[in-house]
Order: C-alpha cells, then structure tokens, then sequence
C-alpha cells in the first residue's frame, strides 16, 4: 500500500507552522481515537497514520529531510520508529502529552496501558421518543430538540483566551498528579494523587476565554436527527454516539441515549411483534358470512367471514404485525372474532328472533373437538 503524504494526512498546507501541525495531529488524535472508535480497525489504521505523520512533522529535521526525499527520505531513519512500525503504545508513550488535559493521567501511574488511554469523555444526554404504531412498522426518522455542551468553537476547547495564556503547571510540571515519598516502618511509600493546583489538568490557564468563561464548554441548542428502526419497542434505548455533552476543556463528545416509548394504537393492541385486533360483526354477518375490513399497520385489508363462523374463533393474517427489529420476518396479525348481541329490541325484531328459536337450524350443536375455548379461558388459571 503506498503511503499518504504526511502533509495530507494531517490536512496541513506545506509550510504550516509548528503549532498548526500540533493542532491539525490533536485533532486527529481525538476523532481517531481508539477508546472513541472501539473495535474499529480503520480508525486505528488512521490514529497510527496521523501519529506517524506527526512523527516526522513535528521533527524539525525529519520533517526537512521529508521535504526533501518524500517517504524514500524516511526509512532507517536514526531513533524514530516511522515505516509504519508504530504501535499503540509507542503513540501514547510518545505524544502522550499531545493530548493535554484531553485525557488524564497521561504518561502518570506507572504508565499503565489502561490508565493513559483514558479519554476525558462528556457525559450522555438521555431523551424519550414516543412512536406510533405505524412509526414503530416502518422505521422513522425523528429530530429531537436538545440543548447540550458544546465544544467552545473561540477557544477551541482549550479554555484559554489563546495559545501564550496557558502553561504547564509548575506544581506538577504539567504532568496533572504529584507524588509524596514518606517514611513509615515498612520503608519508603510512595503516594500518588491529583496535582491541587491544576486540578489534575497539568496546564494553568492564566488568561481565560472570554466566550466560555475557560470552561471550554458553551451551551447550545441542537436538532439531531436519528433513525430508529422498524420494529423497536417501549424501553428500549438507542445509542446515538458522540452526540452527548462534550467535556470541559477537550476530549470526547458523551453519548445521546434515545429510549423509546409506544403511543396506544386506537384499535390495534401490541404482544411482542404480533398485533391483535377485537373485531365484532353482527348476528346476520356471522350466520351467513360477509367481507369485513380490518386495520393494519399499512392500511385496512378486507378479510372474508365465512357463514356460520362461531364467536371467539381467531383468524390469523400473516405477515401483518410488526416487523422483526434489526432482524427477518414480520409478526402476524391476530383477529378476534365476537359477535355483537344486541340488548334492546323492538317488538318486531323481537318477533324476527322468536322465530329463530322455533326453527331447527338455530339449536346448538356443538363440536366437540373444538377446544379453542380452551386457550381463552388460560388466562383464568395463571
Ligand atoms: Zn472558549
Ligand atoms: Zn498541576
């Protein structure tokens, strides 16, 4: 694979100063950051190349010598470790300070992998969507209204007013812990905490950004846009990442968490992804059968009622509930049959059922094979 211009790879003109250069490489640090992009080989394949990059940018005679020979310049090179050779840890031992008060505890506490990769990450903003049914068939697409931390586009984060009103804590050397040696019976204990003059920051902002107060934060309205997909349920809850709060002075943006809530459906009710509908049709429709029309998710379908049909029985329509979330196949939709009685007649159609009684057809003849009332009565014995 041929290598990417270094100047490229930062975004950077060729005659960007030093402090252009630290700035353009921070900035990839940040968003190609592993703890940020977890499992993503790509974005890993970017955090090395831009370190790399930096690597020979930031070295006032490697970068004269790429300048000169390119990438052929570079191989061999005394002391560094460019040729694509850097791993993880090189990255952190070596621009761990690149980072600033982006991450804590760099370069600190025995250097343990873990604790220097730690980013300083805003906190989650959590906010409920509530869905139709219909919604809930199809998918959506929703914009929500939150307000939320920003990074503070005037300082760029940093909190300070500019470049020359922050230094390193003199305190701790800019290194954000300080350590105590004491004497006890033991031997010598070494303690380690958090520099009280920086607050664990390791810079000192002497002159503060005006337009965040030097929190490197600002509050902001946003309208973020999120698709949820079909099929989702009442608690679920969907991360949307890095559209949280983003930290004071630098780092990772927190997470949006989207919990999703269900609004009742007039006449369809929910049980898992199957939907159940309470029809009713009359005496006459369920004796000599007719065509009725049901409602969907999509739209209402005709479904056919045969004559004699009994109350209770339950006619499936496949395929017509709700779709699998992030998944195959679709519920179905389940009709309950009833069959309305009316309770006030008039004498003539009091008349009209007195015959009924008298004709034979009308007598019950049960099937006894039918145990359907079996499963509606199951609900009784829970
Ligand atoms: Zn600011
Ligand atoms: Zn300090």
């Amino acid at each position: 694979m041929d290598k990417r211009d270094y100047y490229e790879v930062l975004g950077v003109s060729r005659n960007a100063t030093k402090d252009e250069i630290k700035k353009a490489y921070r900035k990839k640090a940040l968003e190609y950051h592993p703890d940020k992009n977890p499992g993503d080989k790509k974005a890993e394949e970017k955090f090395k190349e831009s370190a790399e990059a930096y690597e020979v940018l930031s070295n006032d005679e490697k970068r004269s010598r790429y300048d000169r020979f390119g990438h052929a310049g570079m191989s061999g090179a005394a002391g560094g470790f460019s040729g694509g050779g850097m791993t993880m840890e090189d990255i952190f031992s070596s621009f761990g300070d690149i980072f600033g008060d982006a991450f804590g505890g760099f370069g600190g506490f025995g250097g343990s992998r873990r604790s220097s990769r730690r980013v300083n990450k805003g906190t989650n903003l959590r906010v409920k969507v509530k869905l139709t049914l219909n919604e809930i068939a199809g998918g959506t697409e929703k914009k929500i209204k939150v307000t939320k931390y920003d990074t503070c586009t005037t300082c760029d984060g940093t909190g300070a007013a500019d470049s020359d009103s922050m230094s390193n804590c003199t305190t701790c050397r800019g290194s954000g812990h300080v350590t105590r040696v004491t004497n006890t019976m033991l031997g010598q204990m070494q303690t380690t905490s958090v520099c009280p003059s920086c607050g664990g920051e390791g810079k000192i902002i002497t002159k503060k950004c005006t337009a965040c107060y030097g929190e490197g934060v600002v509050q902001k309205e946003d309208v973020i846009k999120i698709n949820i997909p079909a099929g989702v349920a009442k608690g679920m809850q969907m991360t949307v990442s890095g559209k949280g709060n983003a930290p004071r002075r630098g780092g990772v943006n927190g997470d949006l968490l989207v919990v999703i809530d269900e609004e009742d459906h007039p006449e369809l009710i929910r049980e898992g992804n199957n939907l159940i509908y309470n029809l009713f049709i009359s005496i006459p429709d369920a004796v000599l059968g007719t065509h009725v029309e049901v409602p969907t998710v999509d739209n209402n379908v005709k479904i056919k009622i045969d004559p004699g049909t009994q109350p209770g029985k339950i006619l499936r329509l496949r395929g017509k509930g709700l779709p699998e979330v992030n998944g195959y196949g679709r519920g179905d939709l389940l009709v309950n049959v009833n069959v309305w009685m009316p309770k006030n007649l008039t004498r003539e159609e009091a008349k009209i059922i007195e015959k009924f009684r008298e004709s034979g057809s009308f007598t019950p003849r049960p099937d006894k094979n039918d145990k359907g009332f079996f499963d509606r009565m199951r609900g009784y014995f829970e």
